[in-house]
């Protein structure tokens, strides 16, 4: 589902528990960009980002350890992402690991731009602004 300009992009944005400020914080910062695409999100996630930014589009799915991460991995095998923003927690164990591997290992399969740092998130929405300006 790539796309030459941000409208109809569709990225993903998930984030664990410790994690879910720092990406509230980052959609934040990324508004203007954000508001010309459609989101789809983990339950809990989503619905952070829906409570801090009512504007935004964005597609609750089920929460992580209940399978959230892998309606996204669906996404994925079907095409139908541009982006997986990730904020992983690196300093916890997950009930639900195999799933979060199980995700990322699809990112990397299908190629899709995936980023689970602060750092290259910013690189990837960068990159969106700068093909819808194209
Ligand atoms: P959540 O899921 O947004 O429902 O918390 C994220 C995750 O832990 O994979």
């Amino acid at each position: 589902m790539s796309n030459s300009s941000a409208d109809g992009f569709c990225i993903a944005l998930v984030a664990h528990d410790a994690k879910k400020n720092d990406l509230v914080a980052w959609v934040g910062r990324h508004q203007p960009c954000l508001a010309a695409v459609r989101i789809v999100s983990t339950g809990t996630t989503g619905g952070r980002i829906q409570k801090a930014f009512p504007a935004l589009d964005v597609t609750c799915l089920k929460s992580g350890p209940l399978g959230g991460d892998q309606q996204i991995g669906a996404l994925i095998c079907e095409e139908r992402l541009d982006a997986l923003i990730f904020f992983v927690d690196p300093l916890s164990p997950m009930p639900h690991d195999v799933d979060v591997k199980a995700l990322t290992r699809l990112a990397i399969v299908y190629d899709l731009p995936m980023a689970c740092s602060r750092s290259t998130a910013d690189l990837i929405v960068e990159s969106l602004l700068k093909q819808s300006a194209d």
